[in-house]
């Protein structure tokens, strides 16, 4: 029996596990990726000097079973390194832990919160009350409205209902939510902001552990192609869609940038939300309200900055700083296990939900994040920002010189904001579409796992909001 052939358009990493599972599943895939590189939003791209660099630093965490599960089956499990211990920095550069012990769920963080040397006796306590309202109720307190009511509670407004002190809501609510959904707590529907805290620290031992990976995150995709050939499908990058062919009802194929015209058994888009209302005619976009609403989507920005140092300025693989807009710094030198070769330092900051950064230049923002860095970390008054040039943390692919030591860039994030339930009313064959709702988990970890439900489908029908797990 020949095999079914399926079109993925998107290389990033809804695209790539949706390719991967299907392949598996044993359909012929042909990946279809604008971009001269895999990974999207998740990727790794060369400077001038020929220093490969990611984007922006993607980190996963123990809960993201669908991301680790995609990781493993493309032979990139063991690139990435999970720490059990999560180090807090104040503005002053006193550091705190938070790590578990030998206790069972929810109790085994309990001990190193309740010395957390950050936060005061009243923070600890109110934190500890909602953190029980959390537990008792497997993620599920009583006072959320249901997922049927229609109606949605901001997190903020339940810490709030909850009585949180204000510097426990900086400094422990928001420190982890914003990062882990790229959101600021009055956007962030309190059904999410509740599951992350009951999947990543209340319901598992191992849930909160941070997953970095060791190598760029181009490296991680490698496996991807070959799990498409094996299937007689490919990647093929530099291979942009113009649009879909829609004749009554109907997918006939899609046009790529060049004029020519492929077609498939069946076809899936795994591109931001925006871009599919270009692919899709104008006329199918205005009749179903599923897509329609795609424009009611909002993204989020965040802020990604790399500093080259001629010297060791931190001794710590990574860091979360409070009260401050820098909010997470890695020690890319030693993560990539390449400490102390060149003398220098590699760092990359993270900053999410930055709206606030907006109408800041990069030469602002980098004055900004090296002037709180300062504080957290002294050693780097005495260093000098140095060309990326110096350091070879892996090959070099192409020549050129870099002067900056500095670097800085902002990205959109995720599309946020409620869509209606529905499915396009297309015949077949259907089209399977992607967008990223925010939900419980770090982002990633929802692209990891579009595609294995797709693939559970026996008749592999479109795909729209109405099927999502919530
Ligand atoms: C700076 C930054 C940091 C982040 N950090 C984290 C993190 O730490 N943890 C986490 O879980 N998540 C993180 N995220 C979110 C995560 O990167 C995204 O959720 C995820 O990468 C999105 O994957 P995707 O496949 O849905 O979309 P994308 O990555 O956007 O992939 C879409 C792909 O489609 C391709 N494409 C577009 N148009 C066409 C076309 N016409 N034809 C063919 N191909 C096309 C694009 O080139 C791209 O490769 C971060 C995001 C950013 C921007």
């Amino acid at each position: 029996m020949s095999l079914k052939n399926v079109i993925v358009i998107g290389g990033g990493l809804a695209g790539l596990s949706s390719a991967v599972a299907l392949a598996e599943a044993g359909f012929r895939v042909r990946l279809l990726e604008k971009r001269p590189h895999l990974g999207g939003r998740a990727a790794s791209y060369v400077l001038p000097g020929g220093e490969t660099v990611d984007n922006c630093q993607h980190v996963t965490l123990g809960c993201c079973t669908n991301l680790e599960d995609f990781y493993r089956r493309v032979g990139a499990g063991n690139q990435i390194r999970f720490y059990d211990r999560m180090l807090f920095a104040a503005p002053d550069g006193r550091r705190g832990a938070i790590a578990s012990v030998a206790l069972p769920p929810p109790l085994h963080m309990a001990p190193s919160f309740a010395f957390f040397p950050l936060l005061d006796w009243a923070d600890k306590r109110a934190i500890a009350q909602a953190l029980l309202a959390i537990a008792r109720t497997g993620g599920r307190p009583a006072d959320l409205p249901s997922k049927c009511a229609g109606e949605n509670v901001t997190m903020l407004a339940w810490l709030q209902k909850h009585r949180q002190t204000a510097r426990g809501i900086r400094r422990f609510w928001e420190v982890i939510l914003v990062s882990a959904l790229d959101e600021e707590l009055d956007r962030i529907d309190a059904r999410y902001g509740i599951d992350v805290f009951w999947k990543a620290f209340l319901s598992s031992r191992g849930g909160y552990r941070v997953g970095i990976p060791r190598v760029p995150l181009g490296e991680l995709y490698e496996g991807c192609r070959k799990a498409l050939a094996e299937q007689g499908g490919e990647v093929q990058l530099r291979a942009g869609v113009r649009g879909f062919l829609v004749v009554n009802g109907r997918v006939d194929g899609v046009e790529m940038e060049d004029g020519s015209v492929e077609t498939a058994d069946y076809y899936l888009a795994a591109v931001p939300q925006d871009v599919l209302l270009e692919l899709l005619p104008a006329e199918v976009v205005e009749r179903e309200p599923v897509f329609l609403s795609l424009r009611n989507l909002r993204t989020s920005p965040i802020t990604g900055v790399h500093l080259w140092f001629d010297r060791t300025v931190m001794s710590e693989p990574f860091l979360t700083l409070l009260d401050s807009t820098t909010q997470w710094v890695f020690n890319k030198t030693q993560l990539y296990g390449d400490a102390g070769e060149t003398g220098g330092q590699y760092l990359q900051l993270v900053i999410s939900a930055s709206y606030g950064l907006a109408s800041r230049s990069r030469q602002e923002i980098i004055a900004l994040c090296l002037e709180e860095l300062r504080e957290v970390l002294p050693a780097i008054r005495e260093a000098t920002l140095v060309n990326p040039r110096h350091f070879r943390l892996r090959p070099a692919r192409t020549g050129g010189a870099r002067r900056r030591g500095a670097h800085c860039r902002n990205y959109f994030s995720q599309g946020t904001g409620h869509l209606p339930a529905g499915r396009p009313q297309w015949r077949e064959p259907y089209v399977a579409v992607t967008w990223p709702p925010k939900q419980y988990s770090p982002m990633l970890e929802r692209q990891g796992n579009f595609c294995s439900r797709i693939c559970q489908r026996k008749d592999w029908r479109a795909y729209g909001p109405a099927d999502r797990e919530h």
